[in-house]
């Protein structure tokens, strides 16, 4: 499990840290929200624990940058007394739980838990050979589809924008992420790409495109995969 700590108070950088690797949790620290931020982008964290008073940037900022660029990690905000307001808005912009300080360590680790417990990236379902939804079954490693058993054909890149909705189903994904996650950073589709894809995948999938059951659009944030 890997945590990154933005936080800017020495001593609670120090006693956080020990806990969590007391706890057998892998733990990289940043000082500022910038530095975070740039972190949680090229790090694949399990949890992030996100001061809101940092420099730089603060947590809400960085929270609200994170999940624009379809960064999912759980995050815990640590905010500070009288803050109150500032949580309500902190779990607007995308933040999972927070904090107040001062807090009891035992606490801070107990929501540490629960949000693992529930974190989507629990659920994911890498590298299943097959599977099956509605009258479709797919042989991941095959790269084969078939519908009321006959031959679906995919193109490569249908293909990879299934499995990778299958492999993150429940979660939405907004257009940009699926580009970078699908298409990959150096490709150069726009977003109209990824809905033109997501309609031929319900026109060869869905009983009934118009009404798809299983790649569902959520209005204004993107698409997801529902079984
Ligand atoms: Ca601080």
């Amino acid at each position: 499990m890997r945590v990154l700590l933005v936080e800017d108070e020495e001593g609670l950088i120090i006693t956080l840290t020990d806990r969590l690797v007391s706890e057998g949790f892998d733990v990289e620290v940043a000082k500022d929200g910038k530095e975070g931020f740039d972190a949680a982008l090229a790090g694949n964290f399990d949890l992030i624990l996100l001061d809101v008073m940092l420099p730089k940037k603060n947590g809400y900022d960085v929270c609200r940058d994170l999940r624009q660029k379809g960064i999912n990690t759980p995050v815990l905000m640590l905010t500070a007394k009288g803050e109150t307001i500032d949580k309500v808005l902190g779990l607007k912009l995308g933040a999972d739980d927070y904090l107040t300080k001062p807090f009891e360590v035992i606490e801070l680790m107990a929501r540490v838990e629960a949000l693992l417990r529930r974190s989507p990236n629990h659920e994911r379902h890498d590298a299943v050979g097959s599977f099956r939804f509605g009258e479709v079954a797919i042989d991941f490693k095959r790269a084969e589809v078939r519908k009321s058993d006959t031959a679906v054909d995919l193109s490569a890149m249908e293909f990879k924008l299934l499995q990778f909705l299958i492999e993150n189903r429940g979660l939405v994904h907004s257009r940009d992420h699926l580009l970078d996650a699908v298409w990959g950073y150096d490709a150069m589709p726009t977003t109209r790409t990824v809905d033109v894809h997501i309609a031929w995948l319900r026109q060869k999938l869905e009983e009934n495109p118009r009404h798809p059951h299983f790649i569902q659009t959520v209005h204004g944030l993107g698409y997801k995969f529902v079984v």
